[in-house]
């Protein structure tokens, strides 16, 4: 079944709530995502991480060498896009361009087929997965706290297992606002931070120390992303577990970060790191290192989507028959172009999901918020990371 078009879409929304985390304040969301048609007018829906009008570009310069390929086959179209590439862009906005590209086809390829796509990737292992609440963003708000209070209220209400909030302020600031957040979540709400990389390796030794008696479920990004003995330093002298990843790129990334013992969750994002096609072997390599995967996802329902797909068909790494289901990540910030632009067949329920029949991703875009939201009407700054 021929490819014969290949349309990248930049949207962007201003914030009616702008935000800060540890690196810059931002006040809009903005996304690329692309629309891949076949030539009997079946299409899949894909979507990029990163600043979308790279992204954009990206997918513009693979078009031609995909377009009249067959979109059953996938791998071979990843390695044309790979080889195309490589050269210039083993990490970063080439492979985030190949991700959208790539999961559209996978979506197509499940709407041909009238297949889910978590059955194309080899099937359900996982029925059940819980997602975690990422939030607890800062704001300038003279009410913050009581701010990040109702919000624990609510994720604890949606019955939400896990919540995930910012650190990176300075490690005073930090402790307050993880001992306040542990304060309203309770005991039965588990709680991560994420410095998105804020600190060096005594600082995030520091946090560690002052928290670790807390429970906390995981450090995110405590230092660069580089610093591969700065992770493996902190995860030998912590019992806080050490996640990571959202910034490498493609197996070749993750064999790093693995090989150097950095971090117990691998935390690919599949919109970056080269797609569905590129996570599967992620998650064979993560396997092989014994080490647990909560992919990284920050983006609209198609993104969500295709984490819900992917974990959903995760080895059990150990076996057993009592565990605790996968987790994805799922951002509660405000993201009309999340909550507008695309509609979905995931259900939420008591903080569980369950993994939907529909074909192919079972997500569908909006046209007319398509074109509310098309960079042309609307002026923004780049978006970023959870
Ligand atoms: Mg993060």
């Amino acid at each position: 079944m021929k490819i014969i078009d290949i349309q990248p879409y930049v949207l962007s929304q201003d914030l009616e709530t702008p935000f800060y985390f540890s690196q810059w304040h931002y006040a809009s969301r903005k996304i690329c995502l692309v629309k891949v048609t076949l030539e009997d007018g079946t299409y899949g829906w894909g979507e990029g991480y990163g600043p979308a009008d790279m992204i954009k570009t990206g997918i513009d310069f693979f078009k031609p060498f995909v377009l009249g390929e067959n979109a059953l086959e996938n791998e071979k179209i990843w390695q044309i896009m790979y080889l195309r590439s490589m050269d210039f862009g083993r990490s970063g906005i080439f492979n985030a361009a190949i991700s959208a590209i790539d999961i559209a086809l996978w979506d197509a390829k499940g709407k041909l087929l009238n297949l889910p796509v978590s059955v194309l990737l080899g099937g359900v292992k996982n029925p059940v997965i819980h997602p975690y609440a990422t939030g607890f963003y800062f704001t300038d708000s003279p009410t913050l706290e009581e701010d990040l209070a109702k919000e624990a209220k609510i994720y604890k209400e949606l019955g939400f297992k896990a919540a995930k909030m910012k650190v990176g302020l300075g490690i005073e600031k930090d402790v307050h606002y993880v001992e306040l957040l542990k304060k309203h979540l309770g005991d039965d709400v588990k709680l991560m931070i994420d410095s998105n990389h804020a600190y060096n390796y005594r600082e995030a030794l520091k946090l560690c120390k002052r928290i670790e008696h807390l429970d906390i479920g995981w450090f995110e990004e405590p230092v660069h992303p580089e610093d591969y003995k700065g992770y493996s330093k902190l995860r030998e002298n912590t019992t806080i577990p050490i996640a990571g990843g959202e910034c490498e790129y493609l197996r070749h990334g993750f064999k790093r970060l693995f090989e150097t013992e950095s971090v117990d969750i691998a935390q690919p994002d599949i919109c970056a790191s080269g797609g569905l096609t590129e996570a599967k072997r992620i998650a064979a390599l993560a396997s092989s290192y014994h080490k647990d995967i909560v992919p990284h996802s920050w983006g609209t329902w198609i993104a969500i989507s295709a984490a819900v797909h992917f974990v959903s068909n995760l080895d059990q790494n150990p076996g057993r028959m009592f565990r605790n289901a996968p987790m994805i990540e799922l951002d509660r910030t405000e993201n009309p172009l999340r909550d507008d632009v695309t509609k979905h067949s995931i259900q939420v329920n008591n903080g569980e999901i369950q993994v939907p029949t529909t074909p192919g991703l079972g997500v569908d875009v909006n046209q007319e918020f398509l074109e509310k939201y098309s960079i042309d009407k609307n002026a923004s700054t780049e978006p970023l990371w959870s």
